[in-house]
């Protein structure tokens, strides 16, 4: 067979030979929707490459991106590794102390910026060397003094001296850090070879995702998390049409282009499609929708969510399991033939399941009396391989603390797996809950929780307990105009739960502290509960 290497240039070509008319389409800052083609993208993206490498940008360079999710950002993911060199996108969501640290960290040489997030950069740009920064001009003010203006940058590269990196498919083209709730943010590399072969992962049926040119997808997922999860990529790989919702990431905004763009596929993490479930619900008839999937990952699947969406909207909420140490696809929640003609409330528990793994990838779990048996009940924390999945991270010393001997990456999530290989995630390591010995999952609390009618959302934390060790304590937050009481919630999850599951104590909040990519940060509530109890 011949030798193709698999790298991202080939992606560009087809896009720009097969998709030429499709469209990009993006929300701006200032609110205006700019469209434009493959072909005019394709052409945008050789100029910058050669501008890129007229600034002195080479191969293995670092350029980073601190950008909301749009056109010019789509350039800069392909512009940057079709060169050879590394694109990495910051979360702009981090700290000025953690940006500070990942610049620095990964050696940065140039970095692009939306106008918008300049104020961003000012609280960090003293303490980072990078040697140009690059605006996205998105607002009237002019370009500030010391910068260069992208499309300026753009208009300098000449489209017909673009080369296209043609070497290993091993070498790195993407960057990014974990998102750094547990610890300094850890950085990743990923490879031309792995974006490839994680990018035909989305396009399978088998795996429930299968992205085709018919669809129009919308990733809320920003891009400086995990890559989108790999749909831009995808995307331009299928020649699906993509809309990006720039800074605009509230319910009413993304349903306005759900409509207006006729949006047939979605991914986000489980806070931003309850937004939107409420939006709709506050008023069902508002939006027409053309949805066919959203697919929900970051964070386990409440329940209500999924039944929700297909019994009210028939929108199919596919539950997905990831992390950035793997592209990030690991597992999906398909509907399997043997659960095909089952009732719609057995295909809703399976939903909240993680599910099966995606083709390439290989699972196991593991306690300590060893491999857990797959019967759907022993519980072990979750090893993975597969070629998209991190082998160490980028400048780490001890690439062992994350790896076992043989090469799995130990994922910190504790699961049982069903005989057929479907998983089931009970907790992250660092969350569980250890009563009088037992084990108490908070992700079947939360779940439990966020099924009762006047409650919004939920997350239970491990609290110390004389008697126990540890025990379950929820924190909630009652939905608008509804109250709750701790008796009321404790009587609806003993219908469920045995006794000593039932939490300790609840409180009541005006919402759940986030992470920076949206999940609920546990570690702020234990940091709650203990100033508050002492
Ligand atoms: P961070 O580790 O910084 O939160 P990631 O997005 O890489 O950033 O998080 C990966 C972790 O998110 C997984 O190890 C797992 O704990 C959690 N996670 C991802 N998807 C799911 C899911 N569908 N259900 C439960 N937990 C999930």
């Amino acid at each position: 067979m011949m030798d193709c290497q698999l790298t991202l240039p080939t992606i560009l070509r087809r896009a720009e030979s097969l998709f030429a008319k499709k469209e990009i389409i993006s929300r701006l800052p200032d609110k205006s929707i700019h469209r434009y083609t493959y072909r005019d993208f394709a052409a945008r993206t050789k100029k910058l490459a050669v501008a890129l490498q007229q600034l002195g940008i080479a191969e293995g360079d670092r350029v980073a991106t601190l950008s909301w999710n749009h056109y010019q950002h789509l350039e800069a993911y392909f512009a940057v590794p079709c060169i050879g060199a590394v694109v990495h996108p910051l979360n702009l969501r981090f700290s000025p102390d953690e940006l500070r640290f990942v610049v620095n960290h990964a050696e940065d040489k140039i970095l692009i910026v939306d106008q918008v997030l300049l104020p961003l950069f000012e609280k960090f740009k003293s303490s980072v060397s990078v040697s140009r920064v690059i605006v996205i001009p998105q607002t009237d003010e002019p370009i500030p003094e010391g910068y260069l203006n992208y499309e300026d940058v753009l208009a300098a590269g000449d489209e017909s001296e673009f080369q296209p990196f043609e070497g290993d498919e091993n070498t790195a083209a993407f960057m990014c850090y974990t998102s750094g709730t547990t610890g300094k943010p850890k950085g990743l590399l990923y490879s031309h070879r792995s974006i490839m072969l994680h990018a035909i992962s989305l396009m399978l049926t088998c795996a429930g995702v299968g992205i085709t040119e018919r669809d129009v997808a919308l990733p809320i997922v920003p891009m400086f998390h995990a890559g989108a999860w790999g749909l831009p990529y995808n995307c331009a790989f299928t020649g699906a049409t993509q809309v990006f919702p720039g800074p605009y990431l509230d319910a009413e905004s993304l349903l306005e282009l759900f409509e207006s763009e006729k949006v047939t596929f979605t991914g986000g993490v489980p806070t931003v499609l309850m937004s939107i479930l409420n939006k709709l619900d506050a008023d069902p008839q508002h939006y027409k929708l053309y949805l066919r999937t959203m697919a929900l990952g970051g964070s386990a699947m409440p329940r209500f969510l999924v039944k929700s969406f297909d019994e009210r909207y028939g929108i199919q909420v596919l539950h997905t399991w990831g992390m950035t140490e793997m592209s990030p696809l690991g597992t999906t929640a398909v509907i399997t033939s043997d659960l095909e003609n089952a009732s719609k409330e057995d295909q809703y528990d399976h939903a909240t399941r993680q599910g099966f793994p995606v083709p390439f990838v290989e699972l196991r779990g593991r306690n300590e009396l060893g491999l857990i048996p797959w019967d759907g009940s022993a519980v072990g924390e979750l090893e993975v391989r597969g070629p998209w999945v991190a082998a160490s991270y980028y400048g780490d010393a001890d690439p062992g603390e994350k790896f076992t001997p043989d090469g799995w990456l130990q994922t910190g999530d504790i699961v049982s797996i069903s005989e057929d290989g479907c998983i089931e995630i009970k907790d992250r390591s660092k969350d569980v809950i250890k009563s009088g010995g037992e084990w108490i999952s908070s992700v079947a609390l939360e779940n439990a929780l966020m099924g009762h009618p006047s409650v919004l959302e939920a997350a239970v934390i491990s609290i110390p307990d004389d008697k126990w060790m540890e025990r379950p304590f929820a924190y909630v937050v009652p939905r608008e105009g509804k109250v709750v009481s701790a008796d009321e919630l404790r009587e609806f999850l003993a219908g469920t739960f045995a006794k000593f599951w039932l939490p300790e104590g609840f409180a009541f909040i005006d919402a759940i502290p986030r992470t920076s990519v949206g999940k609920f940060l546990k570690s702020a509530l234990r940091d709650r509960y203990h100033r508050e109890n002492g």
